[in-house]
């Protein structure tokens, strides 16, 4: 299988949130055929109510670039299997992590259980704003607009803010390429 460019939007609303980010890039960057080529800042975020209440506690979001040449269903198994072991229990609501596939390449996904690009990208700042940073010409296969325009033309008006100071990996899991604030 070729190799794809991946993006993986990460979040976490309970617990050490910062930890858990880490230790998830971590994970990341310890999945067989694939490298990490870019995470982006953490950014404290809002909560936002579009499908289920996620509870009143802020997220720690960011976004990994995967370079990877596993195919979509077994990267979603993947990400399952690392949001359980970093102790997610509920499938909604108040969560440990949550790991989304923002794009896979430019391969558009209609799958029971997958859809690719995530479908709510669009409409989250807390996903548009780190993606921004690593990918801000991509462009959306099916909705022909860049991440960057994405970010101006969207309606969520959530709060997202650069967490500052950055934290440093406590588990060396960012590669050298990624923007950092302390570098
Ligand atoms: P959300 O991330 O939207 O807050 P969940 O993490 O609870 O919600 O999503 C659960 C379901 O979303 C999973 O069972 C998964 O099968 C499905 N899903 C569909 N497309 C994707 C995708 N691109 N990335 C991650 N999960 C997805
Ligand atoms: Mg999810």
């Amino acid at each position: 299988m070729a190799r794809e460019t991946v993006y993986i939007g990460f979040g976490s609303n309970v617990g050490d949130r910062v930890d858990f980010c880490d230790r998830a890039v971590t994970l990341l960057s310890l999945l067989p055929h694939s490298a990490v080529t870019g995470v982006s800042l953490l950014y404290e975020t809002e909560p936002v109510k579009d499908k289920v209440d996620p509870g009143g506690q802020w997220f720690i979001n960011g976004v990994v670039q995967l370079e990877t040449d596993i195919a979509p269903q077994s990267l979603l198994d993947l990400l399952r299997e690392i949001e359980r072991a970093l102790g997610r229990d509920d499938r909604s609501g108040p969560r440990t992590m949550d790991l989304d596939i923002l794009f896979y390449g430019d391969r558009v996904i209609a799958e029971p259980g997958l859809s690719v690009p995530h479908p709510r990208l669009h409409q989250r700042r807390f996903v548009l704003m780190p993606l921004s940073e690593l990918a801000p010409l991509l462009v959306h296969p099916t909705r022909q607009r860049s991440v960057n325009q994405m970010l101006a033309e969207t309606s969520d008006a959530s709060e997202v803010r650069l967490l500052f100071p950055q934290p440093s990996t406590r588990y060396g899991s960012r590669p050298a390429c990624s923007p950092r604030l302390d570098s």
